[in-house]
């Protein structure tokens, strides 16, 4: 019996008639750019995130320069980013023409790293940017702190965690400006690219809102050189009728991961994500850790279950950053979770019975030797 790494088969059969009335409807009303359907969504994942804003984007890489660009981020600033996530994080901070200052993360959590983050300080920071990995929260109050004593301003990305809890509130609803993504794969998932901007700042949530639509907050006058970065209204529709599950839908994502922690606690070489307090962890992704990484994702092949890594470059040792003129070694942290790390099977109707099989695909390779 194949498991593959992910689909989104069994998600989508359980929503597909809510989905298609949603997309019927759209179809038939005939506004198809910032319309009702928009407004709607961005009132909703506003009060989910507990925000006072949300302005829908295109994808959540605009999200992310999106919320730099209305905090006045650009060249001579410097930008706090961990080492060790996904490159789009990176290139939202190149895209406003920040400097870009990467931080190591804890290993257990690979979350930015409070006391990293307060080291890398200079006259020139501007923004910390923490990425709450795989599902679950940064350290938040920590980082609120040091970013209230120096005069900063947080922008979450929120990305991989959808609906996790950091000290009671939402991630995404923490920080000063947050973006998130709802690329298919992600908690909230559109049927193509969608993002959005969290924030109770009302002068960043307008620029966000007067940028995305070509700098323009009245047809025909533009007051900033904007983008064309518009939620549109079939993906903001869906993205309605979806999130009206993802409480639900994170907590079976909980119980999966139970049931891996169970069978797996005890595999000797192999480090399961850290437990998070609260509602602090919604298991984007399931990553191990172990020195024997590649061999295992070889092994699992072989038995038919899908794996993935999450990330095997970390963005220092990129092509496309090979002008800042980093190199092996540079970040020591990255670089091993990159080494180490591997996503199994996760997602949505996963059975007890497939992460059995996974799990024992697993121990039977550390039983032969690792
Ligand atoms: C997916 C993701 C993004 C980018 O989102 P897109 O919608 O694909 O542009 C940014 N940051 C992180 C951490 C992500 O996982």
């Amino acid at each position: 019996m194949e498991i593959p790494f992910l689909t989104l088969d069994i998600q989508h059969r359980r929503v597909r008639d809510e989905v298609l009335g949603c997309v019927e409807s759209l179809y038939d009303g005939g506004r198809y750019i910032l319309g009702s359907a928009v407004e709607r969504f961005e009132t909703e994942y506003a009060l989910f995130s507990g925000t006072r804003h949300c302005a829908g984007v295109g994808n959540g890489l605009d999200a992310l320069y999106l919320a730099l660009a209305a905090l006045g981020v650009g060249p001579g600033d410097e930008v706090i980013v961990p080492s060790n996530t996904y490159v789009a994080t990176w290139l939202a901070v190149s895209r406003a023409g920040a400097t870009i200052v990467p931080v190591e993360p804890d290993p257990a959590t690979f979350n930015l790293d409070p006391e990293g983050v307060e080291a890398a300080i200079t006259g020139r920071t501007r923004v910390i940017l923490p990425v709450h990995m795989f599902g679950r929260a940064c350290p938040m109050a920590a980082i609120m702190q040091i970013a209230g004593r120096h005069g900063l301003h947080v922008v979450e990305d929120n990305a991989q965690a959808h609906g996790a809890v950091c000290d009671g509130r939402r991630t995404g609803g923490i920080g000063h400006v947050n973006a998130t993504s709802f690329y298919p794969t992600k908690n909230l998932g559109a049927l193509g690219d969608a993002g959005a901007v969290t924030t109770d700042d009302d002068a960043a949530a307008d620029a966000v809102r007067t940028l995305r639509n070509y700098g323009s907050d009245r047809k025909g006058y533009s007051r900033l050189v904007g983008v064309n970065s518009r939620l549109d209204e079939l993906q903001a529709g869906i993205l309605s009728v979806k999130l009206a599950h993802l409480e639900r839908w994170n907590l079976e994502r909980r119980r999966i991961a139970g049931w891996y922690d169970e069978r797996l606690r005890d595999v000797a070489g192999l480090t399961l994500p850290a437990a998070a307090p609260g509602d602090g962890h919604v298991h984007h992704l399931y990553v191990v850790r172990t020195r024997a990484r590649d061999r295992l994702q070889r092994h699992l092949a072989e038995g038919g279950i899908g794996t993935m890594v999450h990330y095997p470059v970390p963005p220092h040792l990129q092509e496309a950053y090979r002008d800042l003129g980093y190199r092996v070694g540079d970040f020591p942290i990255a670089e091993e979770l990159a080494d180490t790390s591997l996503s199994l099977p996760m997602f949505l109707g996963m059975t007890e019975a497939q992460v059995q099989t996974v799990a024992g695909h697993v121990v039977e390779f550390v039983e032969k030797g690792g």
